[in-house]
């Protein structure tokens, strides 16, 4: 999204709010499939979102990122959805098929798309507090002072949680991501909760003694060498894991009509002033 698209949206320049939209939709879907229990819930909740946002856009002051903004909306839009449903378990939602390109070697595609889908499964089945941190912060890569925000933490709170499902995520997810590794999961008398360690240093908790102590100790150290191999490749994955969700076109089609429901006037200049 350009500099000042934002900026012409929240002036009324319809035409710039059709582009917020259309840079905002991919995000909140995917963000709505990970919160809701099933996919008309979803549907619902990311056309909720984005009417709220044309609607509230003004409301936006410049702190913090803008997709941090967009994603509370998102959890409230879910929480509406939800209500009276507190007890459901959440039911991991089918991927869409499709969209996925057969690469120049098969065999390995056919190993990415289910080691994503293998990851996909576990961060579904996380609780849902921890679910939304690993998506915000690592998945769509959000700063952690603006996933804080966005889920009304502290930082504090917030690094906890995170590190508390990196490490739940790893575990779950492990198995498959140790291919070449040593032993990952033997008990290493020297750093015995490495995977926390490493998550603290990610998130700037450790000094610069303590990293260098770490790295120094990890160089050396087979077993966590490994499971510090494992905790990156799961993080790589992570980010990877947002483009493999496109969104329906009936939903956007949807949307669009909705929106222009919303607003009867079509035209592209900002509202004259008296
Ligand atoms: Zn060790």
């Amino acid at each position: 999204m350009e500099g000042d698209v934002l900026l012409r949206a929240q002036q009324g320049e319809a035409d710039a709010l059709v582009q917020v939209i259309d840079a905002t939709l991919p995000a909140v879907y995917r963000f709505a499939r990970r919160l809701c229990r099933s996919e008309a819930d979803a549907q619902d909740a990311t056309q909720d979102t984005l009417l709220s946002l044309s609607q509230n856009l003004s409301q936006y002051q410049g702190r913090g990122a803008f997709l941090g903004w967009v994603f509370m909306l998102t959890r409230s839009a879910c929480s509406r959805h939800r209500r009276g449903e507190k007890n459901r378990p959440h039911e991991p939602l089918a991927e869409h098929e499709g969209l996925r390109s057969d690469g120049p070697d098969p065999e390995a595609q056919a190993q990415s798309d289910e080691l994503r889908a293998t990851l996909q499964h576990a961060i579904d089945s996380l609780p849902a507090e921890q679910r939304e941190v690993i998506w915000l912060r690592d998945v769509e890569g959000l700063s952690g002072e603006d996933a804080a925000q966005t889920l009304g933490l502290s930082l504090e709170a917030l690094k906890s949680r995170l590190h508390r499902a990196r490490a739940e995520l790893r575990r779950a997810v492990s198995a498959r991501l140790s291919a070449g590794l040593a032993a990952t999961e033997h008990v290493c008398n020297d750093v015995p909760d490495l995977v926390l360690a490493l998550s603290q240093k990610l998130e700037g908790e450790l000094s610069k003694n303590a990293c260098a102590e770490m790295e120094a100790h990890v160089a050396r150290c087979a077993g966590c060498h490994a499971r510090c191999e494992t905790l990156r490749r799961l993080l790589n994955l992570c980010k990877r894991q947002a483009d493999d969700q496109p969104v329906p076109a009936a939903l956007r089609r949807r949307i669009k009509t909705a929106l222009q429901a919303l607003q009867p006037s079509t035209s592209t200049h900002p509202p004259t002033t008296r």
